[in-house]
């Protein structure tokens, strides 16, 4: 026997020395001994259970004699949740005595709850206040956070601090608002599992989960999702059923079984009368309104001149039982009335940021705000499944983007066409040092390959941006400054909101070995937030476009990109209370370059999004001529060759692959080969895509380094 096991072992034979044999239930306890005060509670006077019927199971579920041994209570706020923390601290304090931990989601909370419902609950009860010693008494064992009481002790943490959770085995768990606890304590593990630890050594320990939740999970990873909905989720799914005034059936109160009068006014204008809402019956053939002056009588529990009961939707599952109720359920005079839900629904209606209060704090529901958000094993499984480095017919520009990290650089190649549609045909990774110039030269190859289109004419990437916010930003800086006249730019990220995906650049006058550069480098801030913003609208839209029709998809992705590369694109997710994207997962190098690659297609050399219809109608003849008969075809455009026309074999675009830090992580495909210009019958010359007239007109300012000419087709 260890010093734990012993400790157990004491406090449990003391607890069980001190408890009262007859079984009494925590509802029990508090219609006996529990007094509100007038600080705490706006009717002061005994406590009676059948005011807000409701809290009764739960409650009694968390008598020591009870054998379940967890509850979950995901409540609309002010609906009396804690009242059913508060009732078992009492039972336990006076009447059940045992070790209990309860945890707010930080220490200050933890006081104010301390001070502002514990306190006066022990105040105002006599039963309580003869326990526990009162704090002006030198070594009381009572402080704010902790209450020490014959045969046991209540301590009082906060889920922000590790240390506030005491490092002492606890019989009774006590977690309120868990949805606002921090995510993690460092290395420590969630907090939820950190507390839950400290209940293992007692063999019937009992745990209370409470909270308002908050949005929904994305998936089992999403740690910052509402935990209080993973907790209903694997319990029993209690909700409260009453009974139709009129026909007696009996239902849960659901929100969009409420209804209210609405009228046309003078103007023709509609207006809402939400102060008419009542709640239609879900009985067939009955459909008559109850209204908010029968809540008393439905509400009234089953053997207690009532109906009303909690019902299981899974009641094979006794050991956690879980309850959800919504503000529906709100006794008159309590807090919001039906006529208040209707007046707050119609207000949120107007007002995104007040709907997500409206779903976690009136319906007691998670917000779904990603309803529409695939996951990353959907998106794989909608993916269409064209080969790689080919260009499909429709897209005609080129651009690219590179991600740098410490031991690799990985290149991403989008192909554009009309209506900024665009469909992602490469996807690669380079290894190697980026402090050594070797991954570079092969960097310079790959932008210089070029990609076939069915019609046998080739592309070249027009722009490529590479990202100088991650590591190695001297060498990023470097590469930048050499190929500044080869269709290359600098980008970093901005954290600016609503900032257009391409801003104007900054010069970068760098310093590298010690040395002033002469020519600086531009370089261009992206809206990371705008270009994922589209990007997700674009994705999201994919669930209306059936897989047979994938080319009208806004952006293509094909399944041979790789699982990873789903995992990457789907590592953020947008938080619509701070409205900012946050990380899912740490490695999202697909996302980061698929928002560069955009920001490529914004360069003023390329302005994807600002060709007409007329431009691409140039492309489309300059890429795909309309020659029917190859063998009569007209001879192509004149080339006008360009500095970047000049190739490299084709057979060095993609060294060869090679597992390891040294190759390449991806086996280059045998791509192009079916519709490689070689293997059409006649092999057209580089074509010379004609440039749609809004090229003529330069940018004034001396973006391109007086060398715009130099790349533009
Ligand atoms: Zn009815």
């Amino acid at each position: 026997m260890n010093i734990r096991d012993g400790y157990c072992a004491v406090m449990e034979a003391v607890a069980q020395a001190w408890a009262v044999p007859e079984k009494m239930t925590v509802s029990q306890w508090a219609d006996l001994r529990r007094i509100l005060s007038s600080k705490s509670s706006s009717e002061p006077g005994e406590w009676r259970t059948s005011r807000n019927p409701i809290l009764r199971e739960p409650m009694d579920a968390l008598s020591d004699h009870h054998p379940c041994s967890q509850v979950t209570a995901m409540f609309a706020s002010q609906l009396g949740k804690s009242e059913i923390l508060n009732n078992w601290i009492g039972y336990t304090i006076d009447h059940a005595p045992a070790p209990m931990l309860v945890v707010e989601p930080t220490v200050e909370v933890m006081e104010r709850y301390s001070k502002q419902r514990i306190e006066p609950m022990i105040d105002a009860s006599p039963k309580l206040r003869e326990r526990v010693p009162s704090a002006r008494r030198r070594d009381s064992g009572n402080t704010v956070l902790l209450k020490e009481f014959a045969g046991g002790l209540l301590v009082m943490g906060g889920a922000n601090s590790s240390a506030s959770l005491a490092s002492m085995p606890i019989k009774k768990l006590g977690m309120d608002e868990i949805d606002r606890y921090p995510v993690s304590l460092g290395s420590e593990g969630s907090t939820l599992k950190q507390a839950e630890q400290r209940t293992v050594t007692f063999a019937r320990s009992k745990q209370l989960n409470a909270s308002t939740p908050v949005r929904m999970p994305l998936d089992d990873d999403d740690q910052a999702g509402s935990q209080i909905w993973r907790k209903y989720q694997a319990s029993s799914r209690g909700q409260y059923h009453v009974p139709c005034p009129h026909c007696g059936h009996l239902q849960p109160l659901l929100f969009e079984h409420l209804r209210w009068e609405k009228e046309t006014d003078q103007r023709g204008v509609r207006v809402h009368r939400p102060e008419t809402a009542v709640y239609m019956c879900q009985a067939q053939g009955c459909g008559l309104a109850m209204e908010e002056h029968h809540k008393p009588g439905m509400l009234a529990e089953v053997h207690r001149g009532g109906q009303a009961r909690w019902v299981h939707e899974r009641p094979w599952i006794t050991d956690h039982l879980g309850y959800w109720a919504s503000a529906l359920y709100t006794p008159i005079g309590l807090g919001r009335s039906w006529a208040d839900i209707a007046a707050e629904w119609l207000e949120a209606c107007r007002d995104r940021s007040k709907l997500v209060t409206f779903w976690n704090l009136v319906l007691g529901l998670p917000f779904d705000d990603q309803a529409d958000r695939m996951s990353e094993q959907e998106l794989e499984q909608h993916a269409e499944d064209y080969p790689l480095r080919v260009v499909p017919l429709g897209y005609y520009i080129l651009t690219a983007a590179v991600d740098v990290q410490p031991d690799r650089l990985e290149f991403l190649v989008r192909a554009w066409g009309p209506g900024e549609r665009s469909i992602v045909i490469d996807a690669t990774k380079l290894y190697g040092d980026p402090e050594q110039p070797t991954v570079w030269a092969d960097l310079t190859k790959l932008r210089r390959q070029t990609f076939a289109n069915s019609r046998g004419n080739t592309l070249r990437i027009s722009m490529t941006a590479i990202d100088t916010g991650g590591s190695n930003t001297a060498a990023v800086y470097r590469y930048a400054r050499e190929h500044r006249h080869d269709a290359v730019m600098a980008v970093k990220g901005s954290s600016q909101r609503k900032a257009p995906v391409l801003n104007k650049p900054n010069r970068k006058d760098m310093k590298a070995r010690g040395e002033y550069q002469k020519h600086g480098v531009l370089l261009w801030m992206v809206g990371t937030d705008t270009a994922k913003e589209a990007l997700f609208a674009r994705l999201a839209s994919w669930s209306e476009i059936p897989a047979d029709q994938a080319e009208q998809r806004l952006v293509r992705l094909s399944k041979r990109l790789g699982s990873e590369f789903f995992r990457e694109i789907t590592a953020e997710v947008l938080d619509p209370h701070s409205g900012l994207f946050k990380k899912l997962r740490a490695r999202n190098e697909a996302l980061d370059m698929m928002v560069y690659s955009h920001a490529a297609a914004c360069h003023p050399s390329v302005r994807v999004d600002k060709l007409s219809p007329a431009d691409w109608v140039l492309y489309q003849q300059a890429f795909e001529p309309v020659t029917a008969d190859l063998f009569n075809a007209p001879a192509p455009a004149q080339a006008q060759p360009s500095p970047a026309a000049t190739q490299p074999p084709a057979d060095t675009a993609h060294p060869p692959a090679e597992e390891g830090p040294q190759g390449l992580a991806q086996p280059p495909e045998p791509a192009a080969v079916a519709v490689s210009p070689a293997a059409m019958p006649m092999a057209p010359a580089q074509p010379a895509p004609v440039a749609p007239a809004h090229h003529a007109e330069q940018p004034a300012d001396d973006w391109l380094g007086g060398h715009a000419d130099d790349w533009l087709h």
